[in-house]
């Protein structure tokens, strides 16, 4: 938890609501509300200066009614087991409103990648796979890359879980490199998928992407291939923002002719990180990393960490902000949504607009069962069906039923879930 937000809290509130909106009866309610099951364990590291240090690591399954759990695994020194829940809960919504055969899970260790050598990294990743082993696998529970994560990091982890499982099991994990069972298209996924819903969302009001503006929080994978997408099809960024881990602090890099992002990735760590001298050099302004959401543009598209618009931040949305596109998971808490539903701001919420990344996870599988793999136009000509059919729906909804676009994201996604308990006899 920090400064007393939890992620989970926020992720019950708003299904309370929903499930008040789907009139959903209570024992339906309990079981969709709490991880059906939860993992926490130590994993002992000896780390390169021969001392053992010993590392708390989570996984956690919310949901596995319509198929598999599925999600990531953060390493980040502030994680905690509710960002986890949370996290895990927000993958079982996520799935089923783009509508992919898998459920909700989602895994974490209380780590720094950034201080620790790639030796120690691999010991860390081959543990966690050794302390979960026998409660994740392809049929059952499928984690992927996330926060501070990478394919390396996942394929330590596959060739652990294949020399205890003693077999090959390219469909345990996700996010794996290319030629190691890992799919083309997968880095640009999510990024890309956020833009795809900005597209559809810019035609639904009548307007095209061309000539936009936008102000993006964060520059890791999910902002950089989000603002290439974005550049390519005629959009002006005219910030990004990322932690600097030397200062300890955020800052924004400002560029108000637009930013490039081939230069600013060509000077950007593999945690995202931006290096600000040659950022300065090049004449990009350094504003405080709070700046970002204060930018006058038409776009606004979080992509770095949970609870970054809230009931003091979303009162510094210029006017002219028209969309929210929500890239990074769980970036607005519930009571910034009122104010965003007052302005008119047309939201993008998170669990569709980041669904680019797990669909790929999900068509990585199917690859894997194939053993034959697509070409990169034809893994992002899927990803593009999957999402603009999703947000079609959703949208669609919120204009029959004349309710916020977050609602009818949640009443499409939770309905599927407790439609499936009830198949199953389960609720
Ligand atoms: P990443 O680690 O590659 O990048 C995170 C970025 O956020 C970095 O640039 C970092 O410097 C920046 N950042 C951290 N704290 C910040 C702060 N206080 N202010 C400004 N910038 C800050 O992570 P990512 O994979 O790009 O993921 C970003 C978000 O998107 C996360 O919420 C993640 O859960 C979500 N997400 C990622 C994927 C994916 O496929 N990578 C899929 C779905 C959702």
């Amino acid at each position: 938890m920090k400064d007393g937000f939890n992620a989970f809290e926020m992720a019950q509130a708003q299904f309370d609501r929903v499930a008040d909106l789907l009139s959903l009866e209570s024992g339906m309610r309990e079981l969709l509300r709490w991880p059906m099951r939860e993992f926490h364990f130590t994993i002992p590291v000896r780390m390169d200066d021969g001392s053992v240090r010993v590392f708390r690591g989570f996984r956690i399954q919310h949901n596995d009614l319509r198929g598999p759990a599925k999600g990531g695994i953060r390493f980040h020194p502030q994680e905690t087991a509710d960002t986890v829940r949370a996290l895990a809960t927000w993958m079982t919504w996520k799935c089923s409103l783009v509508d992919i055969p898998l459920g909700g899970g989602k895994g974490g260790i209380i780590c720094d990648p950034r201080r620790m050598s790639p030796r120690e990294q691999e010991q860390l990743c081959r543990g966690w796979v050794r302390q979960i082993f026998k409660n994740v696998g392809p049929v059952s529970d499928v984690p992927a890359p996330d926060v501070m994560t990478n394919a390396q990091h996942m394929l330590w982890m596959l060739d652990e879980y294949e020399i205890l499982a003693g077999g090959h099991y390219p469909g345990f994990i996700t996010g794996k490199p290319i030629g190691m069972g890992g799919s083309l298209g997968r880095t640009e996924a999510t990024g890309y998928g956020v833009m795809f819903c900005v597209r559809e969302a810019m035609r639904r009001l009548g307007r095209e992407v061309r000539g936009m503006t936008a102000a993006f929080q964060g520059f890791g994978n999910v902002a950089q291939y989000a603002l290439r997408w974005f550049t390519a099809a005629g959009g002006r960024a005219v910030s990004v923002s990322c932690w600097d881990a030397h200062d300890n602090i955020a800052y924004t890099y400002r560029r108000g002719d637009g930013v490039d992002p081939d230069f600013l990735v060509s000077i950007t760590d593999s945690y995202g990180a931006i290096d600000r001298q040659k950022a300065v050099a090049a004449g990009y302004e350094v504003l405080p990393g709070e700046e970002w959401i204060k930018q006058p543009v038409e776009i606004l598209v979080p992509c770095a960490l949970e609870n970054q618009i809230n009931a003091d931040t979303v009162r510094q949305i210029a006017p002219s902000v028209v969309l929210l596109a929500e890239g990074a998971n769980g970036p607005t808490t519930p009571d910034a949504d009122p104010v965003l539903k007052q302005r008119g701001i047309y939201v993008l919420p998170d669990f569709l607009c980041n669904a680019g990344g797990v669909t790929c996870s999900y068509f990585e599988q199917v690859q894997a069962a194939m053993n034959f793999y697509w070409d990169k136009e034809e893994v992002l000509k899927r990803l593009d069906s999957i999402m603009t059919r999703a947000f079609h729906a959703m949208a669609d909804l919120a204009d029959a039923r004349g309710v916020f676009m977050r609602d009818a994201a949640y009443m499409i996604a939770v309905e599927r879930v407790a439609h499936a308990a009830r198949l199953r006899g389960r609720a």
